[in-house]
């Protein structure tokens, strides 16, 4: 018998039909032997709808008061999510209860659209495992210290499952998505994509972080931190498939690499649309430029990605940096009001058609040459690099939007991904 935490997405849960089929598959895992907690995600479209309705109605000038109230807004989706899912289980003869975040409660931070856990108390949980029930929790939504709903940014039930798991210290926590597992790339923009058997942590890390959305990056983070073991398989598998094959299938997250992990140099790209550029024009080339730029972006904040400073020219220089999409309205007010006029800068210019693409894998560590073999993949394909950054097992660049799919469709071809790679047992 094992203490199972099963995630599934906001497709899995599209209809009452998928739902049933969740039902059906947990009804497995407790007819195994297994402790079941479930959690869910809103149904498919429904959490973008309610932001959109939102929008409709929004202040010009939105503020914290707002953002609460997104919030509030927003964790509905899971609370229409678990209350199903939990009467689905009970037609199927299981005992389900069902908790929204703060019953639990999961507690967060104040930070309303992006808040992070801080704590999870497991004695319901607990209480009700031993009680013989399966217990499901809204993903996405938590409660902070003033008892205000909050939500974990977009993709957040992720982070959820991941905590809970660690919280209730589980012995593997699966994500049941609509692909089944992770790919060396988005399998909807480049067809060849390969599925991974098993992808490192830190691989996983990088691509989570560089825009990868099968995983949220703090659910990522939170299994390097408590160590806790992730698979990443379809939910749209037949649900009474032979349970020792599903537990196996997907992808598994390990923490240690092995002999039979893949020895590529490249394992995997990954994308952002969601980043914008942003350039101070004309500031003066002297010390303390950097910090007072982003210290008055830091101090809105606002995160700051990518950054480069041009050499200087007669003195001036221009300075660029990345932030999200959302964040760039607030950051160029925030230039225009405090920084342009103190630096006598000369202007601020914002560019939201740029996307960030970037190559990921262990092996990076140990070959060179391999970001200059991507920047010649990308000459070749007549495709300008704005921003470059490295990291010891990742390469980023920030090109034009519109070149994104054929960016890396030519870079999966270039590192061989749509080929397995050796591994050390088979080599
Ligand atoms: P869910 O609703 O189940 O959380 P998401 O849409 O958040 O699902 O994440 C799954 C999606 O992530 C896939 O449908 C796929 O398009 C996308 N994706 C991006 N990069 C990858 C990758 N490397 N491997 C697999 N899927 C990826
Ligand atoms: N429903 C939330 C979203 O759409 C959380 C999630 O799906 O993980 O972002
Ligand atoms: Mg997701």
């Amino acid at each position: 018998m094992a203490l199972i935490v099963h995630k599934y997405g906001g497709t899995s849960m599209g209809s009452t039909e998928r739902i049933r089929n969740v039902a059906k598959r947990v009804a497995k895992w407790v007819r195994a032997g297994h402790q079941m907690v479930v959690v869910p995600s809103a149904m498919a479209g429904e959490t973008n709808r309610l932001l959109g309705l939102a929008k409709e109605l929004a202040p010009a000038r939105p503020g914290n008061a707002y953002y609460r109230e997104l919030d509030q807004l927003a964790a509905t989706g899971e609370q229409v999510s678990v209350g199903l899912l939990a009467i689905a289980l009970q037609a199927e003869g299981i005992e389900a209860i069902s908790y929204c975040g703060w019953q639990v409660p999961i507690r967060t931070n104040s930070a309303y659209t992006k808040a992070r856990i801080e704590s999870i108390d497991d004695q319901r949980i607990r209480a009700d495992l031993a009680a013989g029930r399966v217990v499901i929790i809204t993903g996405f939504q938590g409660v902070d210290a003033g008892g205000n709903i909050t939500t974990l940014g977009r993709g957040g039930s992720d982070t959820s499952a991941v905590a809970v798991a660690a919280a209730i210290h589980a012995d593997e926590c699966l994500i049941y998505t609509d692909v089944d597992g992770v790919y060396t790339t988005d399998p909807r923009v480049v067809p060849e994509a390969r599925r991974l058997q098993r992808i490192s942590f830190e691989e996983m890390l990088e691509m989570a972080s560089m825009g990868s959305k099968v995983l949220q990056i703090r659910s990522v983070e939170f299994a390097g931190k408590y160590r806790v073991p992730i698979r990443v398989l379809s939910s749209f598998t037949p649900w009474d498939i032979d349970i020792h094959e599903e537990a196996r299938s997907g992808t598994l997250i390990t923490f240690e690499e092995d002999e039979s992990m893949e020895q590529a140099v490249v394992s995997g790209i990954a994308f952002n649309r969601d980043e914008a550029k942003v350039s101070v024009l004309g500031v003066p080339d002297k010390p303390g430029i950097a910090a007072q730029i982003l210290g008055a972006v830091a101090d809105a904040n606002i995160e700051v990605d990518v950054i480069i400073q041009n050499v200087s020219k007669d003195g001036k220089t221009d300075f660029s940096f990345t932030v999200h999409r959302n964040d760039l309205a607030r950051t160029l007010d925030v230039l225009r009001q405090q920084v342009v006029p103190a630096l006598g800068a000369a202007d601020v210019v914002g560019d939201a058609r740029i996307c960030k693409v970037s190559i990921v894998g262990i092996g990076m560590r140990s070959h060179v040459g391999v970001a200059s073999r991507m920047f010649r993949c990308l000459a070749q394909e007549g495709i300008n690099i704005q921003m470059i950054s490295t990291s010891e097992i990742k390469t980023s660049v920030v090109i034009d939007e519109k070149y994104m799919e054929l960016a890396v469709r030519a870079l999966h071809r270039e590192f061989d991904l749509d080929q397995p790679a050796d591994t050390l047992q088979g080599a």
